[in-house]
């Protein structure tokens, strides 16, 4: 399976890394040894001083697809969670000064954290209007809804199969909306879905 992750979908979020508006979704990979399942807690890796938390809204590819009208991309997923797409900010500083590809500071094992599936068709709202947040030991440090996304998910499903078959498990990381940071040992994780919760993880 493919971990394929959009950055700077939010543009409050652009704003407080520093980074222009994109006028094309700008996408980036993980390996799938980056995936972190529920019921496990993530651990801070060695390489880096400053971990930042991402939260967003993750989609799973449920048909396989290439060249997807964006008119047709509801029909390729069906389930929904709340992702951490955890980053070496540090590394990546580094990484992006240089114009180097990000994969270090984005793709370690553990740094793909995916709460618990959920069927679109038992939220109350459609995949363009739904609601997430994270919460740091029970304090909100983020909260964003999918109507502010810069690309929403079917433009950036069309958008990505147009370069990548996407197959059956491969799971979409759409952005994080404004107020990451960075992340200390210790730390409960808890992230909401429509109000419930859908993932809750400690940071070693
Ligand atoms: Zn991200």
């Amino acid at each position: 399976m493919k971990i394929i992750c959009i950055g700077r979908n939010y543009a409050k979020h652009a704003a407080e890394l520093k980074n222009e508006i994109p006028d094309e979704p700008v996408i980036f990979m993980k390996p799938d040894t980056a995936l972190l399942s529920k019921g496990n807690d993530f651990y801070l890796p060695k390489f880096s001083e400053e971990i930042h938390y991402e939260a967003e809204l993750v989609v799973r590819i449920n048909r396989v697809g290439k060249n997807i009208q964006e008119k047709f991309a509801h029909k390729y997923y069906s389930q929904v969670a709340v992702g951490l797409d955890f980053t070496a900010r540090d590394l990546q500083q580094k990484l992006k000064e240089k114009g180097l590809p990000w994969e270090k500071a984005k793709g370690f094992d553990g740094a793909a954290a995916v709460g618990n599936w959920v069927d679109l068709n038992t939220l109350p709202n459609d995949i363009n209007n739904l609601r997430f947040s994270l919460h740091i030991d029970g304090i909100e440090r983020q909260n964003g809804c999918t109507a502010d996304m810069l690309f929403p998910v079917d433009k950036m499903i069309a958008y990505v199969s147009s370069f990548f078959t996407l197959k059956v498990g491969d799971v979409l990381f759409t952005g994080t909306p404004e107020g990451v940071g960075k992340l200390e040992r210790g730390q409960r994780l808890t992230a909401l879905l429509e109000g419930s919760e859908n993932l809750n993880m400690v940071v070693n």
